[in-house]
């Protein structure tokens, strides 16, 4: 019988406010342990929550960027359970009416081979069942202090930070679908400027809900929770492995059970965490702190003014307006800054093509081994584009700008500059080319008889002696065409 595997994803994002869902605190990682709180954040008792407008803002815009349908009047809601790192005994979240609904992303996905590539690349549409607002609790640590072994600590630094919380439908069927989701997911969240998307450090966090069923079956099979999927990596791994257990569980005539599970990388498998026979029993209720949140819709509409273009969008104009191909404008496309470069230097330089070319190859392979992002690269996108246009015009050659590009990587000059400089202009006239080959034609009378006895082969010599000598600067076209001519005479 064969298999296939069904998967939603959990996706928490932290929004990039400077302070806190309902306290003033600042929200930066890295503080001192318990420096970044307040009465508000400690769940000491009177303390009342006041909601940041900005983190609503963001919300709404990652909402909309989902193609969610929005709620103007959505709920705040306790979550009530007990945890070392929640001193309130529950968590502010979003339950009955979130901030949004019914979303959808389109996306690029297609199918791994074994040895990794993707091929059959083409759109899929996922479905979000929700988005919604909720704070961030504290956190354990057990390790890493001088008295790990004996005691646990507990930082609050991170307790009421916002956090979007955007659920997916079970839409995924392979591994690599949730990979792409999530992917695209974080390229919007990054192209809103709501999420820095560090899933090391934790303001991009995912669980997955993973169940088989014989393919083509409607009924879900029993699912498994997947937590500490703190990379793209984990995730497919993760996944990968579950699926695989499954399968091999329903082969041999084994129940599933329903059960959260921890991704384990160091053993390469998922361990069971805690048992979810029957579910958790939060308790919700409307939190009576809070008054219900509405929307005004000028204000609405001034949000969804504001949204920039986004990814998918950006990627199907790169693929009509430059003829990219697919692989290529995705690349392109993985950031903001990465795409208006690119945009800016295809503009300037007239050559798409040619700059698609350099900004993932030589440019690509300089900023990651000088360890610098795009937007602090040397060499500006209208300095490129002069460099394309250089050699476009014959002014000198593809190997040679090489060259010039690594000097401009590293002095920040202009191109004609380094040209200069370094005297790297291409030998195109045809006088001083002239004289060259005669002086080597004369200086070579045996390979000259030869040539001119049919050994023909010998054409690639004289070329080579002429390139040594310009030190690769004569013009390939000018000379091939005056070598024929003066080996003919
Ligand atoms: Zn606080």
């Amino acid at each position: 019988m064969e298999f296939e595997p069904v998967i939603g994803l959990e996706v928490h994002a932290q929004l990039l406010t400077r302070s806190k869902l309902f306290c003033g605190c600042n929200t930066q990682f890295g503080a001192a342990p318990n420096s970044n709180t307040c009465p508000v954040c400690l769940g000491l008792p009177g303390a009342l929550p006041v909601l940041n407008r900005e983190a609503v803002a963001m919300a709404v815009k990652a909402a909309l960027a989902l193609g969610c349908r929005i709620n103007m009047t959505s709920i705040f809601a306790r979550k009530n359970y007990f945890y070392p790192d929640l001193p309130k005994g529950y968590q502010i979240s979003q339950f009955d009416r979130p901030l949004g609904e019914h979303g959808t992303v389109a996306t690029f996905s297609g199918d791994r081979t074994e040895t990794g590539k993707i091929v059959n690349r083409r759109e899929k549409v996922f479905g979000i069942t929700r988005l919604h607002l909720e704070e961030d609790a504290g956190k354990s640590v057990h390790e890493g202090m001088p008295d790990s072994d004996a005691k646990s600590y507990v930082n609050l630094n991170r307790s009421g930070t916002p956090l979007a919380e955007i659920v997916s439908e079970p839409d995924f069927r392979s591994s690599q679908e949730a990979y792409d989701y999530l992917t695209h997911l974080r390229k919007i969240l990054l192209y809103l400027g709501v999420c820095d998307g560090n899933m090391e450090e934790g303001s991009l966090r995912c669980d997955a809900n993973v169940s088989v069923r014989p393919k083509g079956t409607e009924k879900f099979g029993t699912k498994v929770e997947i937590k500490n999927l703190n990379s793209f990596r984990f995730l497919q791994k993760a996944l990968d492995y579950e699926i695989a257990r499954q399968i091999r569980s329903l082969t041999e005539g084994e129940r599933i059970v329903q059960e959260t599970r921890l991704w384990d990388e160091g053993r390469g498998c998922t361990l069971p965490m805690r048992s979810k026979e029957e579910a958790h029993d939060y308790r919700y209720f409307p939190e009576p702190d809070l008054p219900p949140l509405k929307l005004n819709s000028t204000w609405l509409s001034e949000l969804t003014r504001s949204l920039p273009e986004l990814p998918d969008a950006k990627l199907k104009r790169f693929l009509s307006v430059y003829g990219l191909t697919a692989d290529d404008a995705l690349l392109l496309s993985a950031t903001v800054a990465l795409a208006d470069y690119f945009e800016e230097c295809a503009k300037l330089s007239n050559n798409p093509r040619a700059a698609a070319n350099w900004i993932m190859g030589d440019l690509t392979y300089a900023l990651k081994n000088s360890g610098r992002e795009i937007d602090d690269c040397p060499i500006p996108p209208g300095r490129l584009a002069e460099l394309i246009k250089t050699v476009d015009s014959g002014e000198i050659s593809g190997k040679i700008a090489k060259k010039v590009f690594e000097e401009l990587y590293r002095t920040r000059e202009e191109p004609a500059a380094v040209i200069q400089r370094l005297g790297l202009v291409q030998v195109s006239d045809e006088a001083s080319l002239g004289t060259l080959i005669d002086r080597i034609l004369a200086s070579n009378p045996r390979q000259l008889a030869e040539y001119r006895s049919g050994k023909e082969k010998l054409f690639g010599y004289f070329v080579g002696q002429a390139m040594k000598e310009t030190k690769g600067q004569a013009n390939p076209q000018v000379l091939n065409e005056l070598l024929q001519k003066k080996l003919k005479e």
